[in-house]
């Protein structure tokens, strides 16, 4: 790597809500950034104002807010070398354009579409370059006096890059290696339009990258066939010094590998695309976030980092600083990626074991009070702690816990019928009196009285358990029984006990 300053950018268009293959690229920009001390940029790629929608920009920020991806500059976070915002630089765009012009880089169309469409018809795989531009309506074609009135009539048209043929275009891809393709296959790209005065994505992402002075460019292999247009507009500018190294990612695979993920397939699967919730605010309709469906963003980033990479060993949790000190461009694979939702679950899952307990308590409070239960924290510390490891969400929490808080009205039919036994209402009700006669309540003073108990009244020690088990928790599941008892506290368990007796006698 040359000892230039590592400058990445993710630069999302405001299309719409982000889609967890971008949130991976912004990911690994992130990554790359903070490994080499250098800074991350949010550019907003705007100039396509057909295609924009009000409140993604601000889904977008508040995305990487909640996953921790943190940038140094860019819209909203401020910066040297601002505006951010594509749409707040076509002063700029226009002077770069202009100097195309001078140079003879870039030539003026006037052609309609209704005329592209006729040519299209007319000529198989018409493409508008070296071999048909010269039969086109363009500044190269008319007399320059004609070009003039035409411009001053206000016919709109279209500046377009001169590409010249037969010419050997060279990426150096980090991930790719050396990519070739001959610039006869390339058309002339259309890089300005006078109808909304605004350039197209090619031209203002180059020159943005080129005054941002990004040194890396890393975005979704989608963009790869961009990339020689890329490489010879920095060229026809000058640049060629000052060219970003590319890193074109491997795309995301549906979960079956057949193509690309899309929203559909979380649909259709029943996972969710996108980091956030999304309401579309034209359609109405509102599409699930990783957030909302009970993810930790720990686990989200997690995730997707091994999404197309891999530290070189087997090595699957990793936190975010482990992921800086570990990631490598040059280990990210070529091939696509296949979306594994399960294996999502399963980071979350993780993410939940190895999350403090005061932590989980906190975000499972809001669930209880929703189901109307006001619990001490110390009670609901205890709870998640025993009860973590069965759950991959947060959410699932309550159903899974639920017996610690409200006591069972009814008993499970099965349980009952395998676990009530003739004389458990008589030992339940015994049961009930010692304990009430027990002076230390302790988990460890409990095990240890009952089980002396039962082995001194020479009683079935797993009919014991299990019917005291049934009444506790109303059905057969549960972690270790003194630990229930220990968070229920004795006046609470006593009465589960003699209730159950009641209704199951
Ligand atoms: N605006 C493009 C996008 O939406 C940026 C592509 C690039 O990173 O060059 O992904």
């Amino acid at each position: 790597m040359s000892d230039r300053k590592v400058r990445v950018r993710f630069a999302p268009s405001p299309t719409g809500a982000l889609h967890i293959g971008g949130v991976r690229t912004a990911l690994y920009n992130y990554l790359f950034a903070r490994q080499h001390g250098g800074d991350l940029i949010f550019r907003i790629e705007d100039t396509d104002s057909n295609r924009f929608v009000p409140g993604a920009e601000e889904y977008i920020i508040e995305s990487f807010r909640w996953l921790g991806i943190k940038f140094d500059e860019g819209v909203s976070f401020g910066g040297e070398y601002g505006p951010y915002r594509q749409s707040e630089r076509r002063d700029i765009y226009k002077k770069h354009v202009d100097v195309l012009m001078k140079t003879g880089r870039a030539y003026i169309a006037f052609d309609t579409p209704e005329e592209l469409d006729a040519k299209r018809k007319e000529v198989a795989n018409f493409q508008y370059d070296a071999s048909t531009r010269m039969g086109m309506r363009n500044s190269l074609t008319l007399p320059k006096e004609e070009v003039d009135a035409l411009i001053a009539e206000g016919k709109q048209y279209v500046v377009r890059f001169k590409i010249e043929p037969n010419e050997e275009v060279h990426v150096h891809d980090i991930i790719r290696g050396e990519v070739i393709v001959n610039s006869s296959v390339l058309d002339d790209k259309v890089l300005y339009k006078s109808a909304d005065e605004l350039p197209t994505y090619h031209l203002a992402n180059i020159v943005d990258d080129h005054l941002m002075e990004v040194s890396h460019v890393i975005r979704g292999e989608e963009w790869l066939p961009s990339a020689p247009l890329h490489v010879l507009l920095y060229r026809a500018f000058g640049w060629e010094d000052t060219m970003p190294e590319f890193a074109h990612l491997p795309l995301l695979l549906k979960p079956d590998g057949n193509g690309k993920l899309s929203k559909r397939d979380g649909d259709r699967l029943g996972f969710p695309v996108f980091p956030l919730e999304w309401h579309d605010p034209k359609s109405g309709d509102v599409s699930s976030g990783y957030r909302e469906s009970g993810y930790l963003p720990e686990a989200v980033i997690n995730f997707l980092a091994l999404l197309g990479w891999n530290p070189g060993n087997n090595q699957e949790i990793m936190s975010i600083d482990e992921l800086v000190q570990l990631f490598d461009l040059k280990h990210c694979s070529k091939a696509g990626a296949k979306f594994d939702y399960e294996k999502g679950k399963w980071f979350n899952h993780e993410y939940i074991m190895k999350k403090d307990n005061t932590e989980l308590a906190e975000l499972f409070m809001p669930i209880l009070k929703a189901n109307g239960i006001e619990a001490p924290m110390d009670k609901v510390v205890t709870v998640v702690g025993l009860m973590k490891d069965r759950v991959s969400f947060v959410k699932d929490l309550w159903e899974t816990c639920k017996f610690f808080f409200v006591a069972p009205t009814e008993y499970d039919e099965k349980t009952r019928k395998k676990r009530w036994k003739e004389d458990s209402p008589a030992h339940m009700l015994e049961l009930a009196d010692f304990l009430e006669a027990l002076e230390d309540f302790s988990v460890e003073n409990q095990e240890k009285a009952v089980m002396a108990w039962i082995a001194e009244k020479g009683y079935h020690l797993g009919n014991v358990m299990n019917a005291f088990r049934l009444t506790l928790v109303g059905e057969g599941k549960g972690p270790h029984i003194f630990d229930i008892t220990g968070v229920l506290g004795k006046e609470e368990s006593l009465r589960r006990i003699r209730r159950a007796v009641e209704v199951l006698k």
